[in-house]
């Protein structure tokens, strides 16, 4: 077999794929370890998103892997270390959705200043509530911005045109660099200096060992008082039952979120019983354009590398070592 997808991942882009290469969709096997561990040992090719561990000891069962596409960007399901050291190729489309991530951030700040599914959930059961409905605007507050790569600087200067001051907090930044869009930011060389200053609070770090719950209670009773929390990046990255206290408590006026913890979240939450609460299935990359975008170059780069030619959106290395 030459391409292996582990989740229900279904494109025109594949199919094309599929017609030259033999290919097996099955989109439960992310679930089933035995069996993916079985199929993955006669691959030359994996398709995963988010749902597969691709763990070192599932490489190590896949003699023939030349190559893994992760439809997405996150990396933080993919054993990068193993794949490199076994000379497997990852691909990830890395600049394929930051637009579409970066609009959701901004749809979602809308969205909490201005009440906007609260607005539409009681204007739908009848009632005709402008008072209830008052929000604040976004001209002259304070975003803080938590990661500053591809997606940050993309909300960076999407909120600029709404008149916000901008704080990052980014400790990787080399911030003499030139191709930093700088002006008009401060640069906090402390997350609680950041949460200190912010009206509202945005997420686009990766997910480690390093920023697992970095936002715990400690870091939340660091916020501004009243300020809103948004995480279109990993749930990991936030522990959820701080957040809840947070927000409970009424230390924080709202939270947005598009990722959790666990996906789907195995059980209901107070989350959804609270209207400052905005929450969104993971829907960050899901667009038209970021799909076509993503599936397209993954395709793409499986089929240069089935055909031996190196691929163009590697993470770690551009032709396999194997
Ligand atoms: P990126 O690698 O371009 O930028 C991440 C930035 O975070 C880097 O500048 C890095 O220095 C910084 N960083 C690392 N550790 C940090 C820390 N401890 N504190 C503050 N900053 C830190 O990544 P990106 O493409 O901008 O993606 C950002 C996040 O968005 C990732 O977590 C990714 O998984 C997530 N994402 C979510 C969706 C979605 O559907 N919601 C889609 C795409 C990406």
């Amino acid at each position: 077999m030459d391409v292996l997808i582990s989740e229900d991942l279904r494109h025109p882009a594949f199919d094309r794929l599929a017609g030259k290469f033999s290919t097996v969709l099955d989109g439960g096997l992310w679930n089933d370890q035995a069996r993916l561990k079985s199929q993955i040992s006669e691959a030359r090719a994996l398709v995963v998103r988010n749902q597969t561990r691709v763990t070192a000891e599932l490489l190590a069962a896949a003699p023939k892997l030349i190559g893994i596409g992760r439809v997405g960007v996150g990396l933080d399901n993919i054993d990068l270390d193993a794949a490199s050291k076994l000379g497997i190729v990852v691909v990830a489309p890395l600049n394929a959705n930051a637009v579409s991530v970066a609009e959701l951030a901004l749809g979602l700040m809308l969205a909490l200043a201005r009440k906007i599914p609260a607005a539409d959930q009681s204007t739908k059961a009848g009632s005709w509530d402008r008072a209830g409905c008052t929000g604040i605007e976004l001209e002259g507050k304070t975003l803080g911005i938590c990661g500053f790569g591809r997606i940050g600087r993309l909300v960076a200067d999407r909120a600029r045109a709404f008149g916000m001051r901008l704080m990052v907090f980014d400790p990787f930044l080399n911030a003499d660099s030139t191709a930093l869009p700088a002006a008009g930011i401060t640069f906090c060389e402390r997350l609680e200096n950041l949460l200190a200053g912010a009206d509202f609070v945005t997420l686009h770090l990766p997910l480690s060992s390093a920023t697992r719950h970095l936002f715990d209670a400690r870091m939340f009773a660091a916020m501004k008082p009243g300020g809103y929390f948004i995480n279109t990046s990993r749930g990991g990255v936030a522990d959820e039952s701080a957040l809840l206290a947070a927000l409970q408590k009424g230390r924080l006026a709202g939270a947005a979120l598009d990722v959790r913890e666990v996906e789907p979240p195995a059980a209901r939450s107070a989350f959804e019983t609270l209207p400052k609460v905005i929450l969104t299935p993971h829907i960050g990359a899901f667009t038209v354009e970021a799909q076509k975008r993503t599936f397209e170059a993954v395709a793409d780069d499986l089929e240069r590398l089935l055909s031996g030619r190196p691929a163009l959106n590697f993470v770690n290395i551009d032709r396999p070592k194997r």
